[in-house]
C-alpha cells in the first residue's frame, strides 16, 4: 500500500531525492527521478542530503565560532 500523504525529501543544495533511505541524483536515473518529482509535486520536503547536511552544519559551526569571543580573561572561570 502506498502512503499518499508522504512527502518526498529533496536536498535543497544538490536536489537529490530520498527514496527508501537512498539519495538519488537526477543524473543517476533521470527517468525515475522525473517520475518521483512529478508524483510528489507540491509535496516536496526541502532539507539536506547527508553530504550537504554535514557541510551545512560545519558552516553553521564556523559562523557561530566566528562570533564567539576569541579571548577569555584568565580569571573568568575562577
Ligand atoms: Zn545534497
Amino acid at each position: 500500500m502506498e502512503n499518499l500523504d508522504k512527502v518526498l525529501g529533496i536536498c535543497c543544495v544538490c536536489r537529490k531525492i530520498r527514496i527508501n533511505n537512498e539519495w538519488l541524483k537526477e543524473q543517476d536515473n533521470p527517468e525515475l527521478y522525473g517520475r518521483f518529482i512529478k508524483k510528489y509535486e507540491g509535496r516536496l520536503s526541502h532539507g539536506y542530503c547527508p553530504e550537504h547536511k554535514k557541510a551545512a552544519m560545519e558552516e553553521d559551526d564556523k559562523s557561530r565560532n566566528d562570533n564567539w569571543p576569541l579571548e577569555i580573561p584568565e580569571n573568568y572561570f575562577k
